[in-house]
């Protein structure tokens, strides 16, 4: 009989009759060839079957499929889980065990089949077999962290829970049981124990995040910065910020730490209330897996004992950095004492104010590091050249302060002894300092006061030498001067003067005159213009009381810029006369208006906007003008010499002209000094020097000229002596333009007052 099956309904039954026979045979059995017919006859009897069980039993097949499906899944799930699960019978023999769990015990499926859960782990200790037996009762068992002490003596920790499972008729079939590994986590939380005991520590610390946020301090730091964790945390560490390191400190410091990941040094913090500390400061970035910085970790410890830390910061407040002398904190304190002490001994004392002369242009032409240099040199000198009980100030910039005690209990004596010291400091001072690129010859202004007592106060004091200071600088400097009462109304006059030319110069009160420059015939060949304040109502000043004002105060740049003006105004007025065109117009330059980058483009502009020639434009520098910085000096003097400008050195013969270097300037004339002249009858020295200077410009191949020539005889003697031109009195006196104007045209010519 051939065994066919055709319909959906014998396959189910084909599959179902392979089952029955591998259960009653024990294997597969192939349903066709020999065993068909016998198969045949089951499926017969099956084919008598009750439709409806068959029916059952196809949908069971399903289930069972469905659920073999389901076990899959679950299968993967708990083989996933991160805690090691196995399933025990109540003879503790594995039934299952998930892939964690082998891996854990580091045991493979082969070891476990058919053994006991306490074969495989033979150290178990007695206690977890009581708490499994526990389960086997009904119990669920649990433990947070449990230590498993390792066969090599290592200690590994595990989380745990037992729990029975029950079998279909509800009596406990075993135990499940779950394990976790939490051996890292145990070892994680130990560092971090460690670390926050580490952090307890002497040494101030504190935590930021990548952006410098502050997120833990110790208690070091509190105790040390004064700011509270509270206080501390969410802020910068800008918090701690001194002032005392400037920005490139920090950017260097930030930059070792990004490229090396670390950096430590000295560093200057502020505490909460203000005071300053000094302290070791280790910075290190923490990074993470990647190696990007994700925290910060500062620590410090202060640089060495309290007391000299201390020490440190008492030198900072008290004592200047660059010169280690006292500041002027100190000093006033020590002025303060002083006062006091002479007030019971009677004895008069002295503060002495010292500044150097034109100690801008040492920095200005030498650099600040040699200006530092010199400071630090006098600094020496001042100290080795007093007594161990005078003390020494440095107030900042160029000024020094010397304040020296019991000089006597007679003013005058007092102040004679006074000025022996000053003279004494004038001198150690002015010798040549050797400095990097040669040595330097500076002087000092000084500035006495005295005091007995404590009728004035120290700050009054420090003003009277500052006043006497300015009457020294006043009278040219290198100069020792004694405060009185006197010198205060001068100054209070200057304060006032000041703003009066401020007044000046914005509401055109501010006027030239011109005074006539005749040949050695007597012709007129040119004029001085000489600046002229005419305050409305009031008499008209004299430049010899506000030029000095206006230079001190910088007000002279402006001015000098509308005299320049003024006087190329005038130029252009006279070149359109025959009788005035051939004039040459001198106009004084003044140092500090020299100086300016922009002097040059300034007479530029004058000369353009005025349309006058720069021929007939003369400009007059003074010899102490030609001092410092010569190079630069030259240069200025070449560009305009270029222009078609001349130049005149004025009061020739009162400062230190070299010859080495006069050579070198593109001069035209030579200026006597009305000094000489005023004499030149009388002292035979003024008629050496005269004489000497017509000699020297005449080897220079320079015109001279003299200034302040009010007689026939000072005339006659320069003209026999070869000079070729003359300015004073005797020609004409400063005046108005118009007044030049009418002299030539009236044929009045200034040698006319001669003959
Ligand atoms: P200085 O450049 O040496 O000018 C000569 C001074 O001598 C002028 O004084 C002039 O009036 C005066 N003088 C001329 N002839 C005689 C004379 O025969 N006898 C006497 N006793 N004096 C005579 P002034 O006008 O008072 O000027 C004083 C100083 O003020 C000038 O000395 C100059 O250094 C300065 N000064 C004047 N005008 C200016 C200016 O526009 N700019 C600058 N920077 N300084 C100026
Ligand atoms: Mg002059
Ligand atoms: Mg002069």
């Amino acid at each position: 009989m051939e065994f066919t099956l055709s319909t959906s309904d014998d396959k189910i039954k084909h599959r179902l009759l392979r089952r029955q026979l591998r259960r009653i045979f024990g294997s597969e059995i192939e349903p066709e060839g020999y065993w068909s017919t016998l198969l045949q006859a089951v499926s017969d009897a099956y084919h008598d079957a009750d439709n409806e069980r068959q029916l059952l039993e196809n949908a069971l097949e399903v289930s069972a499929m469905e659920l073999t499906e389901t076990n899959k899944k679950l299968r993967l799930i708990i083989d996933a889980a991160p805690a090691g699960i196995v399933m025990l019978d109540r003879e503790m023999r594995y039934l299952f065990a998930n892939r964690r769990w082998l891996q854990d015990h580091r045991l493979n499926i082969q070891d476990i089949v058919g053994k006991s859960h306490y074969e495989a782990s033979p150290t178990m200790p007695a206690r977890w077999k009581e708490a499994l037996q526990r389960c086997l009762a009904g119990a669920t068992e649990s433990c947070e962290e449990d230590a498993i002490v390792q066969p090599d003596g290592s200690v590994e920790w595990v989380r745990w829970e037992a729990r029975p499972w029950y079998a279909a008729d509800g009596v406990a079939g075993g135990v499940i049981l779950i394990a976790e590994d939490i051996t890292e986590r145990k070892r994680a939380e130990e560092q971090l124990r460690i670390a926050a005991v580490a952090f307890q520590s002497r040494d101030g610390m504190l935590v930021t995040d990548a952006r410098g946020t502050i997120l833990q301090v110790n208690q070091a730091f509190t105790q040390v910065t004064g700011y509270s964790a509270e206080e501390a945390i969410g802020r910068t560490a800008a918090l701690l910020h001194s002032g005392r390191q400037d920005v490139t400190f920090y950017r260097t410091m930030w930059e070792a730490i990004t490229r090396e990941g670390h950096w430590e040094g000295e560093i200057w913090n502020r505490r909460k209330d203000g005071g300053i500390y000094p302290e070791w400061l280790s910075i290190s970035g923490i990074r993470d897996a990647v190696g990007r910085i994700t925290h910060y970790l500062g620590t410090f410890s202060s640089i060495s004992d309290p007391k000299e830390a201390e020490r440190k910061i008492l030198e900072l407040a008290f004592y200047d950095s660059l010169t280690s002398l006292p500041n002027r904190h100190l000093l006033l304190d020590r002025l303060q004492q002083a006062l006091a002490a002479s007030a019971r001994s009677g004895q008069f004392g002295a503060v002495l104010l010292l500044d150097l002369d034109h100690f801008k242009t040492v920095n200005d032409t030498r650099g600040h590091a040699v200006g530092d240099e010199l400071l630090i040199e006098v600094a020496c000198r001042l100290s080795g050249t007093l007594r161990e009980t005078d003390s020494t100030a440095r107030l900042g910039g160029d000024e020094f302060v010397v304040l020296v005690e019991g000089l006597h209990t007679e003013q005058a004596v007092a102040a004679t002894i006074a000025e022996t010291i000053a003279e004494k400091l004038r001198l150690a001072i002015g010798q040549p300092i050797p400095l990097q690129g040669g040595a330097r010859h500076i002087t000092p202004s000084i500035g006495i006061t005295l005091f007995r007592g404590q009728d004035k106060g120290a700050d009054t004091l420090l003003k009277q030498a500052d006043i006497a200071l300015y009457q020294a600088k006043d009278a040219g400097r290198n100069t020792i001067r004694f405060y009185n009462a006197a010198m205060q109304a001068v100054v209070d006059m200057r304060v006032e003067m000041e703003a009066g030319l401020r007044r000046a110069l914005a509401e055109g009160e501010l006027l030239l005159h011109y005074q006539p420059q005749v040949d050695a015939n007597g012709g007129m060949i040119g004029a001085e213009a000489l600046l002229r304040w005419q305050p409305p109502g009031q008499a008209m000043v004299s430049p010899a009381v506000f030029i000095p004002v206006a230079e001190d105060s910088g007000l002279i740049v402006p001015i000098g810029s509308w005299v320049l003006d003024t006087a190329c105004h005038q130029l252009a007025i006279w070149a359109k006369s025959p009788a005035t065109r051939n004039l040459v117009l001198s106009v004084n330059i003044s140092a500090g208006q020299f100086r300016q980058p922009d002097f040059i483009d300034e007479v530029k502009s004058a000369l353009q906007h005025s349309g006058a020639h720069p021929a007939h434009l003369k400009l007059e520098l003074t010899e102490s003008l030609l001092l410092e910085d010569v190079e630069k000096v030259i240069r200025t003097m070449m560009a305009l010499r270029n222009l078609g400008i001349g130049f005149a050195i004025d009061d020739f013969g009162t400062g230190y002209s070299s010859l080495a270097y006069l050579k070198r300037l593109p001069l035209d004339q030579l200026k006597i000094d009305q000094s000489f002249v005023r004499d030149i009858a009388i002292d035979a020295d003024d008629r050496a020097i005269v004489t000497a200077i017509i000699s020297l410009a005449g080897s220079l191949g320079l015109e001279v000229i003299a200034e302040g020539v009010e007689t026939v005889a000072q005339r006659d003697f320069l003209a026999a002596h070869g000079c070729q031109a003359y300015q004073g009195y005797l020609y004409g006196k400063p005046g108005p333009a118009d007044q030049i104007d009418q002299q030539i045209r009236s044929g009045s010519a200034p040698h006319a007052c001669l003959f």
